[in-house]
C-alpha cells in the first residue's frame, strides 16, 4: 500500500446523520435447518467502505447474497437505500418481491466475486458494455464511450480488444469491476475480490477497489487482506458462527481487538 493514499478518515465519508445506504437487523438465515446467520445488525452509510472479516464458513458470503436477493433472509430486514428486500415475516410467511423489483433493486448493487466470471467469447470492452444495453437499454455508442472510460479507470485502457483467456487473473477481476460500475451501482458488493488471484497480482485489483473508494463509492468488502481493511475500511466488521462478534473503526476492531475471538483469527492471519 503506498504511503501517500488517503485513509477512510481523510475522504471523510462519515455519514453526519443521513439515513444509512444499507440497513439490516436481525437477520437470520438457516439452510436445512443449519442457522449461518443469526441475527446480524449492520449500518452502510453513504460512501462508507465497510470490511466483513471471519475465518471461513462465518456467514459473510451469504450475508453479502442476501444483501443482493440472491438468497431470502429467513428473519430481520433489510434495507439498501430505503427499499426493503424480500423477508420471512414473523408468521412464517414469505414477502418476495417480483421477479421484476427483485431485477430492479440488483441493477442498483454491481458485486463481484471471488471467480471473475467475465464471458469468455466476449472481449474485455463487449464485457463492460453487455449489461447496460441489455438489461438498460442504454444505446450501445454511450455504453462503449462509458466503457472505454471505465476501462482507462481501472488500468486497462489498453486491453479493450483482449479476450479474458488472453488477460491475466488481476486484469480479468479489475474488467469484472470495471462491467459492475457500467449500471452506475449506488453499492458494490465484493466477495473475496483477490483471493483467487496470484500474490503478485492482488495489489493492482486491491488498488483499483482503494480508488473506488476513493471516488465515494459506498462499499462492502469480504475480503482477507488486513492491510486493506486497517487502511481502507470506515467501519469493521468480525463476524465467527454467524454472528457479528465486533464491530468498529479499524483501529479498533484490527488495532485493539477485545475479544477472543477476533484475537485468535487476527494472530492467523499475520
Ligand atoms: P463465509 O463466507 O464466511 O466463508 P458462507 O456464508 O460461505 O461463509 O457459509 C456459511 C455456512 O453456510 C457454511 O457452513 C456453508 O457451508 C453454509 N452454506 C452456504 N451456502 C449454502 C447453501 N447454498 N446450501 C447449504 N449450505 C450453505
Amino acid at each position: 500500500m503506498s504511503e501517500t493514499s488517503t485513509t477512510a478518515s481523510d475522504r471523510g465519508s462519515r455519514t453526519g446523520g443521513e439515513a444509512p445506504l444499507v440497513r439490516a437487523v436481525n437477520v437470520t438465515k438457516s439452510f436445512h435447518g443449519n442457522e449461518v446467520l443469526k441475527g446480524i445488525d449492520l449500518e452502510v452509510g453513504r460512501g462508507e467502505v465497510v470490511c466483513l472479516l471471519g475465518p471461513s464458513g462465518s456467514g459473510k458470503t451469504t450475508f453479502l447474497r442476501c444483501i443482493n436477493q440472491l438468497e431470502t433472509i429467513d428473519g430481520g430486514r433489510i434495507w439498501v437505500d430505503g427499499d426493503l428486500m424480500g423477508y420471512r415475516d414473523e408468521g412464517g410467511q414469505l414477502h418476495h418481491l417480483t421477479d421484476k423489483q427483485i431485477a430492479a433493486q440488483r441493477r442498483e448493487i454491481g458485486m463481484v466475486f471471488q471467480r471473475f466470471n467475465l464471458f469468455p467469447h466476449m472481449t474485455a470492452l463487449q464485457n463492460v458494455v453487455e449489461a447496460p444495453t441489455q438489461v438498460k437499454g442504454v444505446a450501445r455508442k454511450k455504453a462503449r464511450a462509458r466503457a472505454t472510460e471505465l476501462l482507462e479507470q481501472v488500468g486497462l485502457g489498453d486491453k479493450p480488444a483482449a479476450y479474458p483467456a488472453q488477460l491475466s487473473g488481476g486484469q480479468q477481476q479489475r474488467v469484472a469491476i470495471a462491467r459492475a460500475l457500467a449500471m452506475d451501482p449506488k453499492l458494490m458488493l465484493f466477495d473475496e475480490p483477490t483471493s483467487a488471484l496470484d500474490p503478485e497480482l492482488v495489489g493492482e485489483v486491491l488498488r483499483v477497489m482503494r480508488e473506488l473508494a476513493d471516488r465515494g463509492m459506498t462499499m462492502i468488502v469480504v475480503t482477507h487482506e488486513m492491510g486493506f481493511a486497517r487502511e481502507v475500511a470506515d467501519h469493521v466488521v468480525f463476524m465467527d458462527g454467524g454472528v457479528v462478534v465486533e464491530q468498529g473503526p479499524p483501529a479498533e476492531v484490527i488495532g485493539n481487538p477485545q475479544h477472543e475471538r477476533t484475537k485468535s483469527f487476527l494472530k492467523r492471519m499475520r
